[in-house]
């Protein structure tokens, strides 16, 4: 694959991207810039404007305002089929009556490759996604994650610059979603290809992406790798949306120390006047009743190694969530008095 002319420019350029149906306004000036053989998500609430976006970089919907540069070029003007960038679609979209193999071949075979040329492509791509075996079968001779792969493989087979995919894992259970997820980041990096993908599941793009947006409607509220939007939500609505957070209304005083019923914390970087302290499970401690944040366990939940203890406060209005491993989840019990420990450092305060 060639590179791009200049390695700082991002392989795709969105430039003040809007798009407006009647009085909704589905993707609200998005400006965002994809490296290339990055594996890029874009995540957001249903109604979003992620498929949206995604339609207007395939060229199936063009942008009310705005650019899109691919290698610094605009591709506006041009249609679907002539962007080299590819869309894998949701619903899989085999042809039935062709094997593997001919599903693979076509779109070669319509650019009037050479029939060499086309069969050592498609065994290379079949080796890649692990359907070498599966060649000579038809669609509904295979399991709906072989499938997922023959569609994978067909998008992959033409070598596009960039493959947009939409919610390529949404048809799958959650066992093979989950081994997919994995499987996909792989092809990607043996592929060398950018990947572009839409989905709802923010575990989901934790797991793969180098770097995600997320949108809610229609604007693009964070872009960053996973660990940063995770550790550095950008505002309330992205800590909700990434993870799990515990919130605690209250008020930083003018000694810079967060306020709430029960709990005095000090913190770094505030400013005196309301605000909302967000912590993750994670990185609150237990402590026996009587030194911090006093609360009582309302319930426990078992995840495999971890424990997740529900526990109601006066300072939060939602039960809090704190996970401990179970080897220090200790004897504690429903209806447990205990307090909690608030690492000051790992807490994030919006105002
Ligand atoms: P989902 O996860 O549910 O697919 P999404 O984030 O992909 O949602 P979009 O499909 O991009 O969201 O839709 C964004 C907004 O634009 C929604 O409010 C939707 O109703 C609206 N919208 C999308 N396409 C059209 C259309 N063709 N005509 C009218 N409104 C549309």
């Amino acid at each position: 694959m060639s590179a791009p002319a200049n390695p700082a420019e991002p392989i795709l350029r969105i430039e003040s991207v809007a798009k407006s149906f009647g009085p909704v306004k589905a993707v609200d000036n998005v400006s965002l810039d994809i490296r290339e053989n990055e594996f890029f998500a874009l995540l957001g609430p249903s109604g979003c404007g992620k498929t949206t976006l995604l339609r207007m970089l395939a060229g199936f919907e063009s942008p009310g305002a705005g650019r899109i540069l691919l290698e610094g070029r605009d591709i506006s003007p041009l249609p679907p089929e002539k962007r080299p960038l590819n869309l894998m679609f949701q619903s899989y979209a085999l042809f039935p009556h062709m094997t593997v193999r001919q599903n693979l071949s076509y779109g070669l075979e319509m650019e009037r490759l050479g029939k060499g040329e086309i069969r050592r492509r498609v065994d290379e791509t079949m080796a890649m996604t692990d359907l070498t075996s599966f060649a000579d079968r038809k669609p509904d001779q295979l399991s709906g994650g072989q499938k997922q792969r023959v569609a994978l493989a067909r998008a992959l087979v033409k070598r596009p610059k960039v493959l947009l995919l939409d919610e390529p894992l949404g048809a799958l259970d959650k066992k093979l979603r989950e081994r997919m997820q994995l499987e996909l980041k792989r092809m990607q990096h043996e592929a060398g290809i950018t990947f572009i993908i839409v989905t709802h599941d923010q575990e989901e793009a934790l797991v793969m992406a180098d770097r995600m947006a997320i949108l809610k409607d229609g604007r693009l509220l964070q872009v960053g790798a996973p660990e940063d939007v995770y550790e550095r939500p950008a505002d309330r609505f992205v800590a909700n949306f990434i993870g799990v957070m515990n919130f605690i209304d209250g008020a930083v005083a003018s000694d810079g120390v967060f306020e709430a019923e029960g709990l005095r914390l000090a913190v770094v970087d505030a400013t005196p006047g309301p605000a909302t302290l967000a912590v993750r499970p994670e990185n609150i401690a237990l402590g026996p009743p009587g030194e911090r944040l006093a609360g009582t366990i309302a319930d426990i939940a078992y995840h495999g190694l971890d424990r997740v203890l529900h526990v109601r406060t006066a300072a939060a209005e939602a039960l809090m969530q704190v996970r401990v491993p179970a080897s220090g989840a200790g004897d504690w019990r429903i209806g447990d008095a205990l307090s909690l420990k608030i690492d000051p450092a790992k807490c994030r305060l919006f105002q």
